[in-house]
């Protein structure tokens, strides 16, 4: 058996794998709580963070949730509003107010040291290489220098799975725990994004992503400036197979279409993976539990993340305080009222959003035009409903629809399935159940429900 860690105390409440957004927000508001957290991040304290984002916060996404948005030196502006285009770019939808544009390392940094101020301790540049596993509990977690070394354990209670997409513990968790469930590559969007500087600064800042299925298959581009000299240009695309790569598209298909782009310089780039679904269905097993892109906890449509880990991270760290208060080694049951609490809020939005995203998918660059150049739903109304997970499709707009969309019946009856489809899902996610013991049949119509979605392959 390895050996425990000597360098560091080793009696933790929990400990949390995995030091970005997700878990040093999940670190601070648990030690906030007087818990003894340790996180394990496999970076070096002073490079967490450093990874691709649009760099933006979604202000409705923490407006919904009731959190306050973060305020420090990350922040670069206040962006009034966003456009989202028809492929054609003949359509420019005006969104409601937009977000802030930020420094996302800046912001992650900020959260590691309000993690450490808070007393968590940090075991930097070390890897979680797998849960400790003794009579059907997390009881800890196997490490190791990410540089070489001796591997050693740490011992906690509560382990906590912040690493990401990849989910590095709940994947490696026995596969008969509900938590263990593998995400297709399908329900996830491979992102790509450069940070470009202009010669000289612009006045109009620009935010504005387009819905183009030929550039970007399933997925947009997007041109986001961030300072008057800084711009955020990238492309999303659903991760299937034979995909182009995005660099290429940037550069051969994106630029070319902002001539004010054109002498702009490259100064950083860099790919990522964001989950775009609805959250997995039970992030909690005894002794451990997910959060953030390990739980897929990310508004589909937005591909905004920042906002739900930091949501997640309030609820969870509220369950795992009672749960300890009140045992030793917290089980499943004790830590589900993190999943029911989740799942029922801001689950809800991510299962309708899923459905939008999977709905407008199945639309050709054709269909997209027609839809947004129909004026069937408004501006607002389209890009609330990508943020929001509602269509607000009355009576008389079915009516507006059937007459403006007069020999594209297909179109009529998928915006009509849309509507729906995504009722359906905010539905059955407000049903979640309150013990484990629901799980099984709750699981059963979630799968059904997914299943028969629209899909770009059918
Ligand atoms: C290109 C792109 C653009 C995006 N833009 C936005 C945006 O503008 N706004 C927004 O809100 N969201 C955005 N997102 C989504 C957002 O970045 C994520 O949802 C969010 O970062 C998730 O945070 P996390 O902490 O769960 O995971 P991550 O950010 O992936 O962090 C995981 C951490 O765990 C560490 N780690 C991994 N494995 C181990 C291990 N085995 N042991 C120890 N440590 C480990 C990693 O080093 C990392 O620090 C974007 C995502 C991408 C890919």
């Amino acid at each position: 058996m390895c050996p425990r860690w000597g360098g560091l105390d080793n009696s933790f409440d929990v400990i949390v794998a995995g030091g970005n957004v997700a878990g040093a927000s999940t670190a601070f508001d648990l030690a906030s709580k007087g818990l003894r957290v340790l996180l394990v991040e496999r970076r070096s304290q002073a490079r967490v963070g450093s990874r691709s984002c649009g760099d933006g916060i979604d202000r409705y996404q923490f407006e919904k949730l009731g959190l306050p948005i973060p305020r420090g030196e990350f922040i670069l502006r206040e962006v009034e509003h966003a456009y989202l285009n028809s492929p054609d770019r003949k359509v420019r939808l005006r969104g409601e107010t937009a977000g802030i544009a930020i420094d996302r390392f800046g912001l992650n940094q900020y959260l590691v040291r309000r993690a450490l101020d808070a007393g968590v301790q940090m075991a930097d540049r070390t890897e979680a290489t797998g849960p400790i596993i003794e009579e059907g509990h997390v009881v800890g977690v196997h490490c190791r220098p990410s540089r070489g070394g001796d591997a050693f354990r740490v011992l906690a209670p509560v382990t906590v799975d912040a690493t990401g997409w990849r989910a590095r513990l709940r994947q490696a968790v026995p596969a008969d725990w509900p938590m263990t469930e593998v995400v297709p590559h399908s329900e996830m969007a491979l992102a790509y994004r450069e940070e470009r500087r202009r010669p000289e600064p612009v006045e109009d800042l620009l935010v504005e992503a387009t819905f183009d299925f030929e550039i970007a298959p399933q997925g947009l581009y997007w041109v986001a400036d961030r300072t008057e000299t800084l711009v955020n240009v990238g492309i999303g695309m659903q991760w299937v197979p034979g995909i182009p790569n995005p660099r290429t598209q940037i550069h051969k298909e994106v630029l070319p279409k902002y001539p004010g782009l054109a002498n702009t310089t490259e100064i950083r780039s860099g790919a990522g993976v964001i989950p775009n679904r609805r959250p997995i269905d039970c992030p909690v097993g005894p002794g451990i539990v997910a959060i953030g892109d390990a739980a897929c906890q990310v508004q589909p449509m937005t591909g905004s993340g920042i906002g739900a880990s930091m949501y997640a991270a309030g609820l969870l760290s509220e369950v795992v305080t009672v749960a300890l208060e009140t045992t030793k080694t917290p089980t499943m049951e004790d830590l589900f009222p993190y999943a029911h609490r989740y799942h029922t809020s801001y689950g809800t939005d991510q299962a309708a959003n899923q459905m939008l995203r999977m709905s407008l998918q199945a639309l050709t660059n054709a269909q997209l035009n027609r839809l947004m150049g129909s004026g069937i739903v408004s501006e607002a109304e389209i890009v609330s409903a990508a943020r929001k997970g509602r269509l607000d499709l009355s009576f008389g707009k079915k009516l507006k629809a059937a007459t403006k969309l007069l020999g594209e019946p297909r179109l009529v009856r998928a915006l009509k399935r849309m509507q729906s489809d995504m009722e359906s899902a905010r539905d059955l996610y407000t049903r979640y159940p309150e013990d484990p013991s629901g799980l099984t049949s709750w699981r059963k119509e979630v799968k059904e429900l997914f299943d028969r979605a629209p899909s770009a392959r059918s």
